[in-house]
């Protein structure tokens, strides 16, 4: 693999790790000419099933969106990135799992708040209040209610 410092063609891998329970090999590697460090990850290339919208439109999973919205709710709460990125894995893994082709959007929004409501309330609430967009208090005190059940 070339350097991204230096574009020097060659480079050496000095450590090579398991992450993400398995499904990614991190590598460091250290360029032999300017000697800089970097990391790549390796994974497989799954095909993630499509969204069908509530209005029967489909589009393609979105593993960015997917990321800034969890990131969204999760804004100055005490949860590491690494956390974050393995809610994100954990989502992903779970619809691969159903081997479908298509799975409804909702899915995806009700695997983010079971994952938020064990990590953080705080998350969780932000989180399904845009989901649910929340239009009086009691959607919001009922989705409280929820939580302390
Ligand atoms: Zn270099």
């Amino acid at each position: 693999m070339h350097c991204p410092f230096c574009n020097q063609t060659d480079t050496k891998v000095i450590d090579s790790r398991l992450v993400s329970n398995g499904y990614q090999v991190r590598r460091r590697r250290e360029c032999t000419a300017c000697h800089e460090r970097f990391t790549t990850f390796e994974g497989a290339e799954l095909v993630m099933p499509r969204l069908v919208k509530r209005d029967g439109s489909r589009e393609p999973f979105n593993e960015d969106k997917l990321r800034s919205g969890i990131q969204r709710a999760l804004e100055k709460r005490p949860v590491s990135t690494e956390q974050t990125e393995q809610i994100l894995s954990d989502i992903m893994s779970n619809l691969r799992a159903t081997g479908e082709r298509e799975v409804p959007s909702e899915m995806v929004g009700q695997q983010v708040m079971e994952a938020l409501k064990n990590v953080d309330k705080v998350a969780y609430i932000r989180f399904a209040s845009v989901y649910f967009s929340f239009e009086d208090l009691d959607d919001f005190a009922q989705a409280i209610a929820k939580l302390e059940r």
